[in-house]
């Protein structure tokens, strides 16, 4: 039997973060009985757990599903489902996913969890564990970007003079600007977008490239999405923090993530890839060649950081037609994408 998005059964469950801040799990059952423990799917920026399942024939929860995995969608503090509010990447790392882990242990008895995580869910997961608070987390797949955000010319260009024009009037960018009739500086940046991001019509397409990356556009290949796809992203986006962005800034300087003066947490350096990582977890890093979120040489910058400290444990995968999202989102990928991630879940 082939599970597909009709089938699923979805179990909500509502959790809080280590510091009270609440989040969501959703639980998707299918066709199939799973047999092989937990896998967790953690979303990427301004994004929720749903935009794993895209109008596509077969999304990564159908496959997880059909390969005998129980799959669990997390929202963490930056999903587009929760209520809007600041937050870095140390807040999250720190206090999000453990606490949905251990939730899901809790929940299913299994002592592992393993997790497919994508941009920053992949980012924040990936310091996490290697901060040595995911002791349950034996594989994390990490597609796009891990400890080493290395940006296109023009992502750092709009990080160190865009965002600093835009900090003190905005507290979050919106991608969904894009729809609004809003006034002021909304209209003006979506104006903009609009007239730099001739390759496409969709305003959400055009928002998403300003607001995530540096390309035309940035977050995926045109012609890896279906028509119904491309349609679908415009509800899929939300809302960013200035906080975010301002944390990146300082990463992008130090090029690896870097907690923000006077945020780390106690315990934790400021640099998360300053030491060896506190884990045991196999990391399996993704992305694709044409990735203008962040650029290839993040993901390999954080193998070479891993091979350093743990050689012969790690992999990495450059997927040559691919870009960020579409590693997720592309019409292919099925057969392009999804078998190399469910054997590295089962390896
Ligand atoms: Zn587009």
């Amino acid at each position: 039997m082939v599970t597909t998005r009709t089938a699923h059964r979805d179990e909500p469950h509502f959790l809080f973060a280590d510091d009270g801040v609440p989040l969501t799990l959703v639980r998707v059952r299918g066709g199939a009985a799973s047999h092989k423990g937990p896998v967790l799917l953690v979303h990427g920026l301004a994004n929720r757990s749903e935009s794993f399942r895209p109008p596509v024939s077969r999304s990564i929860v159908d496959v997880l599903i059909d390969d005998g995995w129980d799959v669990w969608m997390l929202n963490w503090r930056g999903s587009i489902d929760l209520d809007p509010l600041p937050w870095t990447l140390d807040d999250v790392a720190v206090n999000d996913h453990p606490a949905a882990v251990r939730y899901i242990t809790e929940v299913t008895g299994s002592e592992t969890v393993k997790v497919v995580a994508h941009c920053v869910g992949a980012m924040t997961m990936s310091m996490s564990v290697v901060g040595g608070l995911l002791p349950e987390v034996d594989v994390l797949i990490a597609n796009g970007v891990s400890l080493h955000p290395v940006l296109p010319r023009g992502g750092r260009v709009k990080l160190h003079t865009i965002r600093a024009l835009m900090q003190h009037r905005q507290p979050f960018v919106d991608v969904a600007w894009g729809d609004g009739p809003e006034h002021g500086v909304a209209r003006l940046t979506r104006t903009s977008v609009r007239m730099w991001h001739i390759e496409c019509r969709n305003p959400a397409c055009n928002m998403a490239s300003f607001a995530l990356g540096s390309g035309h556009p940035a977050l995926f290949r045109h012609e890896n999405l279906d028509d119904a796809t491309h349609d679908w992203l415009g509800g899929e986006f939300g809302k960013v923090p200035m906080s975010f962005y301002t944390q990146m800034a300082a990463s992008d300087r130090r090029k690896e993530v870097v907690a923000l003066p006077g945020q780390g947490r106690e315990g934790f350096a400021p640099r998360w890839a300053g030491a060896a990582p506190r884990s045991d977890t196999r990391f399996a890093l993704l992305t694709g060649r044409h990735n203008r979120a962040f650029l290839p040489e993040s993901q390999r910058a954080t193998f070479a950081f891993l091979e350093r400290h743990q050689p012969g444990r790690h992999s990495l995968r450059v997927l040559p037609r691919y870009g960020h999202s579409d590693v997720f989102f592309g019409s292919r990928a099925h057969n392009e994408v999804f078998p190399l991630i469910v054997a590295e879940l089962n390896r």
